[in-house]
């Protein structure tokens, strides 16, 4: 079965800053659509100033894995369509949050956390560890993989415990940080994947790819259960004899 992907980014970066204009000339969605699709993906766009942010009833109905990124304008984005997003998840729609994501008010309210973390741009290098290499997230990974110049994102990371912590990374400035975090909440998966600034080529590096490729993999709803039951129930046995 083909996954439906919709990559979401709110898309302002690209537009006010020319560094990061020239890495991503057509946005950073754009990129990861097209690497997703070069696998056999099939993966549309949305962004922050289409109408409802591009992501209508019938776009959220018709996507199987949503990817976010989002930076400068979280406060942007209307409480109406994170209820939205939250709903989806709950109801099995995978999502995959990346990078600056960890304070969009959709990670903020699946997590129930604050998102808070250290933050550093010293365009440092960065030595991400695959931790749990049986889990699929990692497959076709090595034991490490090195971006050579990101942002650093430092512990504590304000999130629950992840389910599953799959990558861990080191930074040249001496911090570590949990990268690639699973969660399950209602019957939708969640993953958390560190890199990714926008002034780093970060979405252009085959690991990294990598990683988001196989967490769509991952995140899409792997079988079709009806709903649970939420009303008063009657007893399947006799009570009491
Ligand atoms: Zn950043």
């Amino acid at each position: 079965m083909t996954i439906r992907v919709t990559v979401w980014n709110e898309y302002r970066h690209e537009h006010q800053n020319e560094k990061v204009r020239a890495i991503y000339p057509e946005g950073i969605h754009t990129t990861i659509s097209s690497f997703l699709r070069a696998a056999g993906i099939e993966a549309r766009t949305a962004t922050l100033d289409e109408p409802e942010h591009g992501l209508t009833d019938t776009v959220l109905a018709n996507t199987d894995v949503l990817i976010w990124w989002g930076h400068m304008a979280h406060d942007d984005v209307r409480d109406e369509i994170v209820d939205k997003v939250q709903e989806r998840v709950l109801d099995g729609m995978g999502l995959i949050v990346l990078h600056s994501g960890h304070h969009s008010k959709i990670f903020r309210r699946l997590m129930g956390t604050s998102g808070n973390l250290k933050w550093r741009e010293a365009n440092e290098r960065e030595r991400v560890w695959v931790i749990e290499p049986g889990h699929p997230i990692a497959e076709g990974l090595g034991e490490h993989f090195v971006i050579p110049h990101e942002e650093m994102y430092g512990e504590r990371f304000d999130i629950p415990t992840p389910d599953a912590l799959v990558l861990v990374s080191w930074f040249e400035g001496g911090d570590v940080f949990r990268s690639g975090c699973c969660f399950q909440r209602g019957r939708g998966r969640v993953f958390y994947f560190r890199p990714g600034h926008e002034t780093c080529p970060t979405y252009h590096q085959p690991e990294v790819q990598r990683v988001i490729t196989n967490a769509v993999r991952w995140a899409a709803p792997h079988t079709i259960a009806s709903a649970p039951v939420v009303n008063v129930t009657e007893p399947l046995e006799k009570i009491g004899g």
